[in-house]
């Protein structure tokens, strides 16, 4: 069985090959290693590699982490999940980004709850292939919940991300991804700062980085497969 050592190695190099094949530009991809329900050693083999950037989608657990690796400050610490009203004061105190903004509320709490001295990165989370019980804003509303979180002193707009509806065929799953560039191209004529489009998982990263992506997230050929899903 290969460590997450090798398994972190693999990963860079996977992206610093579809990045060429797609002829675009070295480092214009960056790697979040998501690290739910792992532990904090699993981390810090990752860590040890040189990987900064860290996803958490469950709120208690991803805290727990954060505050336990304090001292490690150069980290970038990422909540990919779901978040609920009543534990954006958690997220706005411990998280560098949040990916999955797809209400005003929500971030109208965390642009409160954030301290005003270093901002929250954002991302609007986009629905993009209409799937009824998906997250995510619908493509014809990104737009104008980008305007109104632009205006939150407290938050800083990145971006989008997307999570692709699952059984497309190849071809289809293209089109989503470009899609999204689209319209992560469009909204950053209108919002200049934005520079992050994330998408693409263990198992779409090829087609997301042709497509676009400038993040791809990346758990289970990390850190191996996941047994248990904690609790938020
Ligand atoms: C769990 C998760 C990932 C990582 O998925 P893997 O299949 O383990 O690579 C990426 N993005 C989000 C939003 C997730 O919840």
């Amino acid at each position: 069985m290969e460590t997450i050592a090798e398994r972190v190695k693999s990963a860079l190099e996977s992206i610093r090959s579809a990045t060429l094949k797609s002829n675009r530009a070295p480092n214009s991809v960056k790697l979040l290693a998501v690290s739910k329900t792992k532990p904090v050693s699993d981390i810090m083999l990752a860590y040890e590699m040189g990987q900064r950037s860290f996803g958490e989608n469950y709120v208690q657990e991803g805290v727990e982490k954060i505050q336990f690796l304090q001292a490690f400050s150069d980290i970038d610490w990422h909540f990919i999940g779901p978040l609920q009203s009543n534990k954006t004061k958690l997220v706005a105190e411990n998280f560098d980004w949040v990916q999955t903004i797809d209400r005003l509320k929500i971030a109208k709490r965390l642009d409160a709850q954030r301290s005003p001295h270093k901002k929250l990165n954002i991302l609007i989370q986009v629905n993009i292939n209409a799937e009824q019980s998906k997250s995510g804003v619908p493509p014809n509303e990104v737009a104008q919940l980008a305007e109104q979180i632009a205006q939150l002193p407290n938050l800083t707009l990145r971006g989008l991300m997307t999570i692709p509806a699952a059984q497309q065929s190849a071809q289809d799953l293209q089109q989503t991804f470009d899609m999204m560039n689209k319209l992560f191209t469009e909204l950053s004529i209108l919002h200049t700062q934005i520079d992050t489009l994330s998408m693409g998982m263990s198992n779409d990263m090829q087609s997301a980085i042709a497509g676009g992506s400038t993040m791809v997230r990346i758990g289970t050929a990390i850190f191996g497969s996941r047994a248990t899903r904690s609790k938020n």
